[in-house]
């Protein structure tokens, strides 16, 4: 063994040792919680694999983030050098059957180009598949009454089927989920749902698409049904690893069980972790395993070395209010108790970043005792939107900063989208062509890039732009260039930009466009660029199922400026709402698009160590922080009860998987943990704390509230606009304040202030004054 790997394994304490040395042909489940060095235990797991003449390229390990798999990259970087990291395997489950069913496109009925749907694109196939299923009920219907079609013509709305979407959506999730077939369902007598999830399924074929769920069942019907697929994987995977296991859906243990079929597998996990179930995870997949793979072999870990003894006491404080866990873990640490847990109300989302951001700025300071780098801090939120408003803040104070780890417009795939958008419109230079000619082509590095250069070529000897001599060449008008197949792959991508164009003038919706857009960069693309990143420092940037994120996150990019947009037409009443077609916003988002690219450049060259990290709860896990900060820990956010996401006041087991997701976000902080929430919102609302923060015990948290004591609002004279009853009726906290005069020339003066700041009274109070001035009172 090398001596590297033996040092590795030697700081591991002797259960973990156990576990990573053990024989490497006996199924391993390893069970533990937070901060217990399951990954590392794991990462000592893949050196034994290596050790035993195991070679990298024949190791599959599985896990659930993207981030979680860069991490784990890295750390086996670390001690067996990039060259092995690079060769081995570590792949989401989406991104390792994207891989399979793209080589097999041609067994599930599909060519390999096939299409992945995402959340919007779905949502339009089930409207499209509920709207056939009642056309067929109400033609039946109508038989049966013998009335003409035309007489009962079908007037309800689009909004009608997208309402009844949202409910078959879900349900068409969980079927596919639990691997359930059309037949499945007619057997149990569920007709309708049935031919709603034929409908859909028959939708995708038609458009050859797939959806991220038949991602997994696709490869498990390739592993089942097609033995020379089975075999292929057989050859090649000869040793798998699972992280977080208690994530794994139903479908997925099936694939994992079907890859493992040798039993040298490795499954590390903690349920009282488990957060993916609106993905289908299950965790009964730990009762299957042990039931799947007799002779395997149990280890519990049971000592955190991460976080100090307060945080990881409050932690396990919060989970035991979980009746649903399938094992009891015991969380000892020898660490020091380490300062309290730090539990603060803001007064609105920007005080709190204010908060943060100060804080910041003081540990990173030259002055501050224990220094930190910007690296060793992060702020999680359950919401991607609750990121914005600190990205805009760091921007401000020059704090460097990374989302999900990585800078979002350092992403070559983002690059593409946007480029692609812009050759749509008028006045587009020929940067973004180049791009999108790069992206597009489906030829080796070295062929683009000699295509590429022609084509530049070209457009310099004859004066005319990188667009013109590309159409020139590909049309053949200049003859002998190329052979017959290239120039139908670039005749090929000018179709493609002629196609992003109409679409553009067609579309009105600018959400729908990107949509469309960000589908069309093709999957080698998206390959190639992991490959290359992986090269000069193993991070995942580009998995393949990272456009869904990274769609998400634009859509979210869109909708800020689509605001904006509509404050703007507020505040310009005359601007005629036609004017502001497709190609308007498109270009609003493209300016904003550019500002952010500006901004990345500046940041290019500091190191992603020294940044902010910025991401979402879900995004966060099995990563860890000196500091943390939870944002936004109020009743609305966690836990998120919200109907669209099936969770409701209830439902307890959706508050347990809430409950989870706090506790996730907890146990990421080493040293320090600070939990902020916001006592209103922007429309001047009270919000309430989250349910679980009463769940950390008193002793182990200090507490900075800053508005106390109740608020009573004087209104005098004609400040008839106010609606007294809101006031009254969210209980607001605040101060007496007394009101004088109109609004025209509003001025008060506030009589007892229980609150800090004048300045922050004020400015709450002309907000909402501004935005109640127009309305009529509700008495
Ligand atoms: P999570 O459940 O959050 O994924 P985990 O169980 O995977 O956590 P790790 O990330 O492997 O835990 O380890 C947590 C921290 O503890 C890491 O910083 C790791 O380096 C450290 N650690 C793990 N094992 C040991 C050990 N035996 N001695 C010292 N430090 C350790
Ligand atoms: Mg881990």
């Amino acid at each position: 063994m090398p001596k590297e790997y033996s040092e590795y394994l030697q700081k591991l304490n002797d259960r973990q040792q156990e576990a990573a040395c053990g024989d490497i042909s006996t199924p391993l489940m390893i069970l533990a919680g937070p901060g217990s060095g399951k990954t590392s235990t794991m990462v000592g797991r893949v050196l034994k694999l290596l050790s035993e003449g195991i070679s990298a390229s024949n190791i599959l390990a599985m896990t659930f983030t993207t981030a979680a798999a860069s991490e784990m990259r890295d750390r086996i970087a670390a001690v067996a050098g990039k060259p092995i990291a690079k060769d081995l395997t570590i792949s989401t489950f989406h991104s390792f059957s994207l891989q399979l069913c793209r080589s097999h496109a041609e067994k599930l009925g599909r060519t390999p180009e096939f299409l992945i749907y995402g959340h919007g694109q779905q949502r339009r196939a089930i409207i499209e598949a509920v709207r056939l299923l009642e056309e067929e009920k109400m033609s039946e219907q109508n038989h049966a009454a013998s009335k003409s079609a035309e007489d009962s013509n079908d007037t309800r709305s689009l909004e009608y089927f997208k309402d009844k979407s949202k409910r078959w959506q879900k349900f068409v999730a969980q079927a596919k989920a639990s691997g359930k077939k059309p037949a499945d369902l007619r057997k149990i007598g569920d007709v309708t749902g049935a031919a709603i999830l034929q409908n859909y399924n028959d939708t995708l074929k038609s458009c050859n698409a797939l959806d991220y769920h038949d991602l997994i069942s696709c490869s498990v019907e390739l592993l089942t049904e097609f033995p020379e697929v089975f075999k292929e994987c057989q050859d090649t995977w000869k040793a798998i690893v699972i992280d977080e296991f208690q994530d794994t859906s139903a479908m997925q243990y099936s694939l994992l069980r079907l890859l493992a079929s040798h039993d040298c597998i490795t499954i590390v996990g903690d349920d009282d972790q488990s957060i993916f179930s609106f993905n289908g995870a299950d965790i009964s997949g730990f009762a299957s395993f042990r039931r799947h793979f007799p002779k395997f072999r149990e280890i519990r870990l049971n000592k955190n070395y991460r976080s100090t003894r307060y945080i990881v006491e409050a932690a396990s404080c919060l989970i035991r209010h979980n009746m649903k866990r399938c094992q009891y873990k015991e969380a000892l640490t020898d660490n020091s108790c380490g300062s309290k847990i730090t539990i603060k109300e803001c007064q609105n989302e920007q005080a709190q970043c204010s908060f943060v951001v100060d804080k910041i700025l003081e540990t990173g300071s030259e002055r501050s005792p224990d220094k930190l780098s910007y690296g060793n801090i992060a702020i999680l939120y359950r919401r991607q939107v609750s990121g914005k408003v600190f990205q805009s803040s760091f921007r401000e104070r020059k704090i460097p900063f990374n989302v999900h780890g990585v800078a979002f417009y350092r992403k070559k795939v983002v690059k593409a989208i946007i480029s692609m958008l812009r050759t749509a419109l008028p006045g587009c230079d020929d940067g973004p062509y180049r791009v999108v000619f790069k992206a597009l082509l489906p030829f080796e590095k070295e062929e683009k890039k000699r295509v590429i250069e022609h084509i530049e070529k070209i457009s310099t000897c004859r004066k005319c732009s990188f667009l013109s001599a590309a159409m020139d060449i590909f049309s053949a008008k200049i003859s002998g260039t190329f052979k017959r197949s290239k120039l139908t792959q670039g005749r090929k991508v000018l179709s493609t930009l002629e196609l992003i164009s109409n679409l553009v003038k067609r579309e009105q919706s600018i959400s729908a466009v990107i949509t469309s857009v960000a589908n069309m960069v093709p999957q080698k693309y998206l390959l190639e660029q992991r490959a290359v990143v992986n090269a000069d420092g193993g991070r995942l940037l580009n998995e393949d199922n990272d456009v869904r994120s990274v769609l998400q996150y634009l859509l979210d990019d869109v909708s800020d400026v689509l605001s904006m947009q509509v404050a703007e037409n507020d505040s310009r009443r005359d601007s005629p709402e036609e004017e502001k077609g497709c190609v308007n916003l498109l270009k609003a988002f493209i300016d904003y698009i550019t500002e952010r690219e500006k901004e990345n450049f500046c940041s290019r060259r500091q190191d992603n160590q020294n940044s902010v990290t910025l991401t979402t709860i879900h995004q966060s896990k099995g990563l860890e922080w000196d500091i943390v900060f939870i944002v936004k820990a109020n009743e609305s956010e966690i836990p998120l009860l919200h109907e669209f996401n099936g969770i409701t006041e209830g439902d307890g087991a959706s508050i347990e998987e809430e409950r989870r997701l706090f506790y996730v976000a907890m146990t990421r902080a080493r040293k320090k943990l600070y939990i902020l929430y916001v006592a209103m919102d922007s429309n001047w609302q009270m919000l309430q704390p989250s349910r679980f923060l009463k769940e950390i015990p008193d002793h182990l948290r200090e507490v900075q509230v800053k508005f106390a004591g109740f608020l009573t609002f004087f209104i005098t004279s004609t400040a008839c606009c106010f609606d007294f009853q809101t006031l009254i009726k969210n209980r607001l906290k605040c101060a007496v304040i007394l009101v004088d005069g109109n609004f025209e020339t509003i001025s008060f003066q506030y009589c007892r202030f229980e609150v800090e700041d004048r300045s922050v009274v004020s400015h709450l109070f002309h907000q909402w004054a501004k935005k109640r001035a127009f309305q009529t009172p509700k008495r």
